[in-house]
């Protein structure tokens, strides 16, 4: 049994309009997505900004609730859990936030903002044991335990970021949503964060959905990569077999951005023509086939279902696995 299982979530939002705040539409954030999470693994998501990986992250640990699907924790569906059966389960499953300052409380101090954590779950018998688990999670993330006294606006963005990590495992979680954990952190200080969550998961043996729009970074990261497009998952594999040899043409387009240390690299960069269309109103047949570089006619009107092209590697694209729809063959429309 998987640790997490998502089963054709979908997160669908209401667009109302009017005197009577009739709903006319509605923006399909997540459809039909279905993912696994093992006991000790990294799976990564990645896509654009509005792809819907926040929310399907979200979603996964009942922030959100879903339209439909369900999210099988330890084989439990919780989003049929009421809130407060929910509260219960919560410390196994946390999230880090993208943004480490707005998601720490300004008037508390370090000390009070984990140990709300610690307290909200009972995990301390008294003051003492209390104090002692606060310190032991500073030293832990890489902090001095006299910070616990100091507030949120008196620390970097890493520390800040850190101090999340530390809220977060103080109820000894199982699943951590990190929610684009270092994209507003410095380069240099992301690369510490990362290793930081990479030890920690060693140690406590947990397993992360790590969401973020770099490659470079989930690459690193992660066992296994998801990609995301307009509210889908449009190709899923362990993450080095993606990056070498990823099969949906909008990966290809994804690890061509991405900037190569060899300088003698002979990697072309495929532009997409336009922006992400509206998830209000989608195209029909294949999601990504007005950007596609090598959309055939019947992309217009077939959904392409995700299928597993080889052993672990599942792409939805008519084309994946026939020959002529590899990375090599794939033309940039606008290739640079
Ligand atoms: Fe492109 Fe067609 Fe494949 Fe969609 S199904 S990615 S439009 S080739």
């Amino acid at each position: 049994m998987s640790l997490l299982e998502v089963k054709n979530l979908k997160v669908h939002f209401p667009v109302k309009h009017g005197l009577f705040s009739r709903v006319k539409a509605h923006v399909k954030a997540v459809d039909d997505v279905s993912l696994t999470v093992e006991s000790g693994e990294t799976v990564g998501l990645v896509g654009e900004s509005g792809c819907g990986k926040t929310t399907l992250g979200r979603a996964i640990i009942r922030l959100l609730d879903p339209t439909a699907g369900q999210v099988l924790f330890n084989g439990e569906d919780i989003t049929r859990l009421t809130q407060s059966e929910l509260r219960s389960r919560r410390r196994q499953f946390q999230m880090i936030f993208q943004d480490p300052y707005g998601s720490l409380n300004p008037r508390m101090t370090i000390g009070q903002i984990i140990g709300e954590a610690i307290d909200i779950h009972n995990l301390a018998p008294n003051p003492t044991a209390r104090r002692e688990r606060i310190s032991n999670l500073l030293k832990d993330v890489g902090l001095d335990a006299r910070y616990a006294d100091r507030y949120p606006h008196e620390f970097s963005g890493g520390q800040r970021q850190r101090i999340g990590i530390a809220r977060a495992l103080a109820v000894e979680p199982k699943l951590i949503v990190c929610d684009e954990p270092v994209s507003a952190l410095d380069v240099s200080v992301q690369a510490q964060i990362i290793n930081l969550l990479m030890d920690i998961q060693r140690e406590h043996k947990l397993s992360y959905l790590f969401i973020a729009h770099d490659l470079a970074v989930v690459e690193h990261i992660s066992h296994r990569v998801m990609v995301m497009y307009l509210g889908h998952v449009v190709e899923s594999a362990p993450s080095k077999t993606i990056c070498r040899n990823p099969l949906h043409p909008y990966t290809q387009a994804l690890i061509s951005a991405v900037p190569e240390v060899d300088p003698d690299s002979k990697r072309k960069r495929i532009l997409l023509p336009g922006d992400v269309p509206s998830p209000i109103n989608p195209p029909s047949g294949c999601p990504f086939h007005p950007r596609c570089p090598i959309a055939e006619a019947r992309c217009k009107t077939e959904v392409p279902a995700l299928r597993e092209i080889k052993p672990g590697h599942w792409a939805a694209c008519h084309l994946a696995g026939e020959s002529g729809a590899s990375g090599a063959k794939a033309p940039g429309p606008a290739g640079a």
